[in-house]
Parts: C-alpha cells; structure tokens; sequence
C-alpha cells in the first residue's frame, strides 16, 4: 500500500473515489451510484457533467484562461458583473470576483470598513455576527462566525467581534415563541448595537438561511426587513451572506428577495459556479461603492485568482442554464415537493424532531426526546450515523450542528436544482431507510 500524500477531512478514512458525474447522480470507480442530495457541500446546483458548462470552459480556455487583474480586464468577467446587478435585489451593484465564499465574506467585511474610512469614520470597524453562524475559514472570516467548533482551535487568533441571537424558533435562545415573542431575536441586534456603540460597528452580516452551522435555520418573514431596518436606523451596513441560499437555492435569485430587502453588500460562491470551477464573488451597492469611488479609488483587497475569465466564463454560462431551464421557479416547486415528503417522513420516525427550510435547502433536526426536543448525547454521534449509513445506501447529505452552540444534531438535503419528482422520491426512499436503521441500532 503506497503512503497517502492528499490531506483529507478525516485522516486515516478510506473515501470513494469518484470516477464521473452526470446530472444528480456520482459514480465511484467501482460504479456504485450516489444520488447527491447534498450538492456536495451545497454547491453542484444544476447538477454533474452539463454539456453546456463544459462547452463554455473549452471554449474561453480556448481564447485565455488567464490574466491577472491589475494587468488586463475581461469579457467574462465585465458580463458577469453586469449580468448578477440585473439579477440583484434592486440591482445597481458592482462586483468584486474571488476564489471562495470565505474569501468573499471577508472582502465584504473590509469593503464595509473601507466605506467608513473613507469618510474618515476610522472607528466603525467592528462587524456583529449572529451565534450559530458560518462566513468562512479564512481568520477574518471566522472571526465574524459563530460557529463554535470551527473556531476552537483558532479562538487566540481570532477577532472578538459581537454576536446576537439567531433566528432559531425551535429552540428559541431568547426562551420565547413565535409570533408573540414579536421577533425578539432581530431586536437582539438593536440591543447589542446600543451596548457596543454603533460608532464602533461597520455592519451586520447574515446567512438568509443558516446553514452548517445550524441545519437551515429559516426566521420568520420580515425578519430581515426588520434587521435592515435597525442597521439603517443606526448607520450599520448590512452584508447578506448568500454563499450557500444565493443563484436560485431558496426559490429565489437571491434569498433576500422573499424578504423584499437589498443589502448593502452580498456575498456568493457556492451555486454561483455549480462547482465547475472555483468562482464567488462579493457584490456592492453602489451607494456603499460611493465614498471610495469619491475617495482612494481603491478597494484594499484582491487575489491572484481574481475576476479569472476562466471561472467567470463558467458562471455566466450557469446563469445562463438557470434562466433557459427556469430552475429557480423549480427549486421554489421541488423544494415544496420535498419538504411535504420530509414532512410525512417525521410523521413516522420520532427521532425527528424538525423539518425546515426554503427551496431546496432544508434541514433536519434529530432529538432523542421530540416531546422534550432533549438532543442526543455527543457520544452518539448521531449526526454521523446517518450520513455515513446514508453514504452506504447511496445517498449524500450534509451535516450541520444542531442545538445551540454545536451541540445536537441535524443534517442538510439541498439536491440540485435538476432534480425530478421521481428521483425526490427515491431520495425520501432512501433516507427514511438510512434513518431508521440508525434508530434501530440505537435501540
Ligand atoms: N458562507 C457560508 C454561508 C457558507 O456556507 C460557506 C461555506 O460553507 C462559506 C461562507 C465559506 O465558503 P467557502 O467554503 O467557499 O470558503
């Protein structure tokens, strides 16, 4: 046995090598089949090997793969640009192109301190974050999430910015219950902003939906309506965190817009390029471009892999399949489809103690009590169970942390915006028999 030189997630596991994709399906070199139900890390949102993507990347790869961005700029990228402002909450954006969404969470955040410099505001340069939150691995990026067992290692590093409460009905951390709680959690930011001073305070930032830090936490219509609101009250820029909810997941373009709300600044990645190739992107009004255009004429960031025409050639022709294959209205009508099916599915298996989400992006809660919503014990590992046992019967789907503050259980099932009625079915199929088994062998 040669030694292993590739550092995966968990040294010492025997992966499955995947040989090839085609639409919501991966094969391994052995030809067992994976339904993903996962998008892979919520990212494959039209699906494995489209011939229409793989078209636009031989024939950009064709003219230049490559150029670097203070040098030259290009078609792809000035039509990508153009083409998600069109697309955007209100449009008028500009665009800045990275590799990843932490990357472009982090940009977001140093465009946001940025703005406020310009103006000679040197003191906004804190960003509040919500617990229970995840913007990225990059130490700015993490710096702004709450996602406790990500940072424990790094917590020395890391800026000790604020965070308030999230949006988490289910295990209300403000003890409440909605509606008559009158949507306190959004409140919290308020409150933090008042304590911390918002001459102190850059922006707010927020997933739509919360994803792996939470298992799609979705708040209560008008929730960001109302947190907008409060940033504007206190001159606190907002940054939409779309990284996994943006390009159509939810049922929307955007997941802002089931709020009828336009962030000042809104990070993508993910979705944004299907997978095809790396590609995110920080996007920014043009009020919050306004005092740097007036001022430096600079923004202070940037990467090698920057607005690459490669990646960007590649975005524009997702975007592209999206609007001719009307995904967006099917993620809004499949999602429906499968959270009624996730629904009945809880009916039966008491393990499951809640179903929800937006689109195709749901999450379910496991509870060892569903009376008492008590999780499992972390020795359980219960989170683990299912996927793995789900991996076994073909069938991917995501983890994300449970109850507050990681502990508890809870996964994600976003498949590809492709997906049938039919293959929902087997995908329901499946994880029900995934589940079930784990609950059995937990007696
Ligand atoms: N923001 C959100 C909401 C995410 O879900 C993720 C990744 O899971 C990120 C940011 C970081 O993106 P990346 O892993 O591409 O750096």
């Amino acid at each position: 046995m040669q030694r292993e030189h590739l550092i995966k997630p968990l040294l010492g596991h025997k992966y499955p090598t995947i040989a090839y994709g085609q639409g919501v399906f991966l094969y391994d070199e052995d030809g067992k089949a994976y339904l993903d139900a996962s998008s892979g890390a919520i990212t494959a949102g039209i699906g494995h090997g489209v011939q229409d993507i793989i078209d636009a990347m031989q024939e950009q790869a064709g003219k230049v793969s490559f150029v670097y961005r203070s040098q030259f700029t290009s078609k792809p990228a000035e039509a990508l640009a153009a083409k998600l402002s069109d697309l955007a909450p209100g449009q008028d954006y500009w665009s800045f192109f990275v590799g990843s969404g932490s990357e472009a969470t982090e940009t977001a955040m140093k465009i946001a301190i940025q703005h406020w410099q310009e103006q000679g505001r040197h003191g906004k340069n804190k960003v509040i974050s919500r617990r229970m939150s995840y913007h990225g691995i990059t130490m700015g990026a993490l710096s702004m999430s709450g996602h406790t067992l990500r940072r424990r290692r790094f917590v020395p590093l890391l800026e000790d910015f604020p965070v308030v409460a999230p949006p988490y009905c289910y295990r209300c951390p403000l003890h409440s219950s909605y509606p008559s709680c009158g949507m306190a959690c959004a409140d919290d930011l308020e409150t933090a902003i008042r304590r911390i001073g918002a001459e102190h305070i850059a922006a707010f930032i927020a997933e739509p939906i919360v994803g792996a830090a939470g298992g799609a936490l979705t708040p209560p219509p008008g929730y960001y309506a109302r947190i907008k609101a409060i940033c504007e009250r206190h001159e606190l820029l907002f940054i939409a965190d779309e990284v996994m909810t943006g390009i159509g997941r939810t049922g929307a373009m955007f997941a802002m817009e089931h709020d009828g709300v336009e962030p000042d600044l809104i990070a993508l990645g993910k979705g944004m390029s299907a997978g095809y190739t790396p590609m995110a992107a920080t996007m920014v009004k043009d009020r919050v471009m306004a005092p740097i255009l007036q001022g430096s004429r600079s923004v202070m960031a940037g990467h090698t892999y920057s607005a690459n025409p490669q990646s960007a050639a590649v975005a524009l022709a997702v975007l592209r399949y999206i609007e001719q294959h009307g995904l967006v209205q099917q993620a809004a009508d499949r999602g429906r489809y499968l959270l009624a099916k996730l629904q009945q599915l809880a009916g039966g298996i008491p393990i499951i103690g809640d179903v929800r989400g937006k689109g195709l992006l749901l999450g379910i809660e496991f509870v060892r009590d569903r009376a008492t919503k008590e999780p499992f014990p972390e020795a359980a590992g219960l989170t683990s169970r299912v996927i793995e046992k789900a991996l076994q019967k073909g069938l991917l789907v995501y983890p994300a942390s449970g109850a507050i503050d990681g502990v508890g259980d809870a996964i994600l099932v976003a498949p590809p915006m492709v997906i049938t009625e039919a293959e929902l079915d087997l995908l329901a199929e499946l994880l029900e028999a995934a589940i079930r088994e784990v609950m059995e062998e937990l007696g």
